[in-house]
């Protein structure tokens, strides 16, 4: 890879913060002052700017819109009570984002322009960062075929991006999961590992119907036997069994390797728990349902950190949980988020300072 030049800025010349009620944001509405955008051209990566949010003009024939090569990250950046601003595992985010540009036949990005972009425009745009418990700033990293050209191949331009946007806390109330029968977001051999566009089209149909009749998401299972519990919509999931946490392991290749589900794994390890990474089914959640032995479940990821699931319906089985009774969970939030917000001494090396 040739040598990258330096990162352009062009600063706005006045913020929209002041129109924004930062501490009451809906997530993902509004974005920030600037934006970093980079085109891959003959082979390298140029015009690394970080200018103005402003929109994009494009071709109807621009390939990602009919062949889906788009893919895309979810990071977040906090302030500790002393107003610095530091990033939650942004290099786990970077690796797994050429992982996924790898499958999807599309350009790596060089590290100098992911991680020193993101931080350069994350010091432009740090007053966004919402000084508040539960709120951060979500960082959307994502990158798109860019050839006018209708031909089903690999495209040779791209255009990769990271737009900012404000958070508050995203599912703050326990949800309601329905363990899917029919529908398959993903099998061996197939994009589930990957971070891509077309995974959240392929699933909004089977969640539109497990909202149809009162669920919040849809925890996906094997394309095959629809038995092997795998996700749940954007968050990966766990479940307290005893004294264990049990998560789908990865070798199949059809679940996001969450850089939460990782803080997870080694938080619930710190706090005592054993952590068993392995294939679930969803008989044996109810086995463990049945005789007591299930005591908490959640989902994990960027967007909502812990998710407390308060109910999974599987065909006419129905298991509810009283959350208010959990203390795993609760503490496992409590700990990554001190981490998070500068409250807990980080001991991992998680938190990148800005
Ligand atoms: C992003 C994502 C997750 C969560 O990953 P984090 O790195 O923890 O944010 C889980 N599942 C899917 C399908 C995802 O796209």
């Amino acid at each position: 890879m040739t040598a990258v030049t330096d990162i352009k800025i062009v600063k706005a010349t006045t913020s929209k913060l002041k129109d924004v009620k930062i501490e009451n944001v809906p997530f993902g509405k509004y974005f920030t002052d600037h934006m970093l955008e980079a085109d891959y051209i003959n082979g390298e990566w140029k015009n690394v700017t970080i200018k103005p949010y402003q929109t994009l003009t494009i071709e109807p024939a621009m390939a990602s819109l009919h062949y889906g090569q788009a893919i895309f990250e979810g990071i977040k950046a906090y302030k500790d009570p002393n107003g610095n601003a530091y990033i939650f595992r942004p290099k786990d985010n970077f690796k797994r984002f050429n992982i996924s540009a790898e499958r999807m036949q599309m350009p790596t990005v060089p590290e100098e322009i992911f991680m020193n972009g993101m931080q350069k425009l994350i010091d432009l745009d740090k007053d966004w960062i919402p000084a508040i418990a539960e709120h951060s700033l979500y960082i959307r990293p994502f990158m798109f075929s860019t050839d006018n050209l209708i031909g089903v191949r690999p495209s040779d331009t791209y255009k990769f991006m990271i737009i900012l946007s404000p958070a508050g806390p995203y599912y703050n109330v326990p949800i309601k999961i329905y363990v899917e029968e029919k529908y398959t977001r993903a099998a061996p051999g197939g994009v589930g590992f990957s971070k891509n566009a077309g995974n959240y089209g392929g699933s909004m149909y089977a969640t539109a119907l497990a909202r149809k009749s009162g669920y919040d998401q849809v925890l996906w299972t094997d394309a095959f036997e629809h038995k092997t519990l795998q996700e749940v919509g954007t968050m990966n999931v766990f479940f307290i069994i005893d004294n264990t946490a049990v998560t789908p392991s990865l070798e199949d290749g059809t679940i996001l390797a969450g850089v939460t589900r990782d803080s997870a794994i080694t938080v619930l390890k710190e706090m005592g728990l054993k952590i068993e990474e392995r294939k679930i089914t969803i008989d044996e959640l109810i086995e463990d349902h049945k005789a007591g032995k299930l005591k908490e479940v959640f989902g994990t990821g960027t967007a909502a950190t812990i998710s407390l699931i308060k109910e999974l319906k599987y065909k006419d089985y129905i298991m509810t949980f009283n959350v208010d009774e959990w203390k795993v969970s609760k503490e496992l939030k409590e700990r990554i988020d001190g981490i998070r917000y500068g409250k807990v001494k980080d001991n991992y090396g998680w938190m990148f300072k800005v």
